[in-house]
């Protein structure tokens, strides 16, 4: 049996080896290393795929994150309400731009924002919520829009974790995650679903007046060369970056069938055991599987994670701490307790190896394994 990892991105790349080779070389022979004829290729590529009016690509995913609030003119002392359990990337840039993160806590079975919270959070200086579609699923976006649009906040989809998932609305139209907000964001980390070969990320909007400023931020806030409009950051998505991700782009819906094959197989294998749960699946959206999370009881979560390892099989905690209680955020001035949906998943999660290259016997020996350690 093939080794097992969390990600396998080698055996991906070499099924693609001969298009990215030739991409690469391509990028390589033009010389046109920032800004080459790729970038925007790709960018309309991704448009077209996600549907949305305007996709501007730049450097990573958490500068997309801090471009969308300073496309929003949010300023010192505003707050910004999310999710405790993510990724760091979301409070981190509201710090750095002097804003205030307002947490809420999350739906125990999705790990996605709890909208019912979402109310009692907001005062008069909230400006913004940023909810996160962890590990491949949207959150409740009707019902977080509907209390957006009533106290005249912006909405900032992180769908690092979740691209190509579609959101389905109750009269049956559907719209891709990251293009239902006022600014969608993402990722191309190498292990996210739709990954480059280093960093790169991008931005969604409908707006025009957005787009533009968009664009214009994360090139220096320069819309005509060596004219400033904006404060700008330089943060732009490499041509190799974006030549690579062009040919992965065609690959995106058979990834996510691959990636929904090991669910489905987990889920069968997998139902059943006592104290074990395997992901819940929100009416409301489709799931690409970025992470396969099971949640088993917090005094055996650990040792069945010291348990598969020593078989071989890679095992992940996403996340181990919510961010309310990392230590570089304490004067936010959250406590133990504040946030215990959070922080009851911290101790229950587990996520299993997920990616495009699973194979049938690979899962046929996680799944056992795991059945052998409920009977052990
Ligand atoms: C990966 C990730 C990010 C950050 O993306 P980078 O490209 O690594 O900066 C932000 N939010 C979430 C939810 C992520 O998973």
């Amino acid at each position: 049996m093939k080794e097992i990892r969390m990600v396998d991105l080698h055996t991906q790349y070499l099924h693609i080896k001969a298009d990215v080779d030739a991409a690469m070389q391509r990028v390589i022979d033009s010389t046109a290393f920032i800004k080459g004829k790729d970038v925007a290729q790709f960018q309309e590529e991704l448009t077209s795929y996600m549907g949305a009016k305007h996709t501007i690509a730049c450097g990573n995913g958490t500068d997309a994150l801090q471009v969308a609030m300073m496309a929003l003119e949010l300023k010192p002392g505003d707050e910004v309400i999310t999710t405790p359990f993510t990724f760091i990337s979301t409070i981190e840039v509201i710090r750095l731009l002097g804003l205030k993160p307002l947490l809420v806590d999350v739906k125990e079975d999705t790990f996605n924002l709890d909208p019912s919270l979402l109310e009692s959070a907001i005062t008069k200086n909230t400006k913004a919520i940023v909810p996160v579609h962890l590990f491949g699923q949207c959150a409740h976006m009707e019902a977080i829009l509907d209390i957006a649009k009533k106290h005249n906040l912006f909405v900032i989809e992180d769908n690092a974790q979740a691209i190509g998932a579609n959101y389905l609305f109750p009269d049956g139209a559907s719209q891709k995650a990251g293009t239902i907000g006022n600014i969608g964001t993402t990722s191309f980390f190498p292990s996210k679903n739709l990954g480059c070969f280093g960093d790169g990320g991008a931005l969604f909007t409908n707006d025009d007046l957005l787009g533009e400023k968009l664009k214009a931020l994360v090139n220096h806030g320069m819309k005509q060369r060596y004219y400033y409009d904006y404060v700008g950051v330089n943060s732009r998505l490499d041509t190799m970056q974006a030549a690579i991700l062009r040919v992965k782009l065609k690959q995106l819906e058979s990834y996510h069938q691959a990636r929904q094959r090991a669910a489905d197989y987990y889920d069968a294998a997998l139902s059943g055991i006592e104290g074990l749960e395997v992901p819940v699946c929100s009416p409301f959206s489709t799931h690409v599987f970025h992470q396969y999370t099971i949640q088993v009881p917090a005094g055996s979560r650990d040792s069945l994670k010291v348990w598969l390892n020593e078989k071989g099989i890679p095992a992940m905690v996403y996340y181990p701490v919510p961010l309310h209680l990392q230590h570089a955020y304490d004067d936010i001035g959250y406590n133990t307790g504040d946030l215990p949906v959070a922080e009851k998943l911290s101790t229950r999660v587990l996520s299993l190896p997920m990616h495009t290259e699973l194979e049938e016997e690979q899962l046929a020996y996680i799944t056992d394994q795991i059945h052998a350690f409920f009977k052990s």
